[in-house]
């Protein structure tokens, strides 16, 4: 059995049909079913429906062979346990510091409100910069407005939220789109299977470009 770790939304959005150029379809619609665990045409492949943060977990463990996680999520998990073999060009977005329009910077320590604490942290110290960081999870744009943050670290696409709270894109950290993981004893265990959905996707990933 293959297993594959997703999330919904975008990402689950946007790597279905990836997969079907690879023969794997959901028998049901996962953004409408509330089943975990979903079959596919093919038997011996799986879908989790997992939370976004928790994929490389799965993977990591090996409770997933394979995985689909933003390159913001990995950043901030961290750690080596995890192939990461292509970069599926999907869910595409930016992760930047961003602050109220106009507002000039404290004298004294930054601080910063993010969900992102180990790349904020990472951040700054590779800048040499002391600050405060303040772990969010979620609305990191309200931070700044109630002076609970002087600025945010947080993904942006058009910069409409960012836009509509009064705040203003910074610093760009990193360009984000979603990757492929795989788990390491499965690549070993199952290598040919693995290599060949590797090499499938990426070609599907590349005529998806070119088209
Ligand atoms: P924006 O288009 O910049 O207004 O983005 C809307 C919201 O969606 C932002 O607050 C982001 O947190 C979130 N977002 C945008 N793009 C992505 C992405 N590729 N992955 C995860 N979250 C995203």
């Amino acid at each position: 059995m293959l297993t594959i770790a997703l999330s919904k939304g975008r990402i689950l959005d946007d790597t279905l049909p990836l997969l079907a150029a690879a023969g794997i379809v959901p028998t049901e619609n996962p953004d409408k079913s509330r089943k975990l665990i979903i079959p596919t045409t093919q038997d011996d492949v799986r879908l989790l429906i997992v939370r976004a943060t928790d994929v490389p977990t799965y993977v990591e463990h090996g409770a997933a062979d394979l995985g689909v996680a933003g390159k913001d999520v990995l950043m901030e998990y961290g750690g080596q346990g995890l192939y990461e073999p292509l970069d599926l060009q999907i869910a595409q977005c930016k992760l930047m510091t961003a602050g109220a329009v106009g507002a000039v910077e404290p004298k004294g320590r930054l601080r910063v409100a993010t969900k992102f604490v180990n790349v904020a942290k990472r951040y700054y110290a590779e800048q040499g910069r002391q600050v405060d960081i303040i772990k969010l999870y979620g609305s990191m744009e309200l931070a700044p407005l109630v002076n609970l943050a002087d600025k945010i670290i947080d993904v942006v696409d058009t910069g409409n939220t960012l836009r509509a709270n009064g705040l203003e894109p910074q610093e760009l950290i990193a360009h984000i789109s979603s990757r492929l993981v795989v788990n390491k004893a499965s690549m070993k265990m199952q290598h040919g299977r693995i290599q060949a959905l590797i090499d499938t996707l990426r070609a599907a990933v590349e005529s998806r470009h070119r088209g």
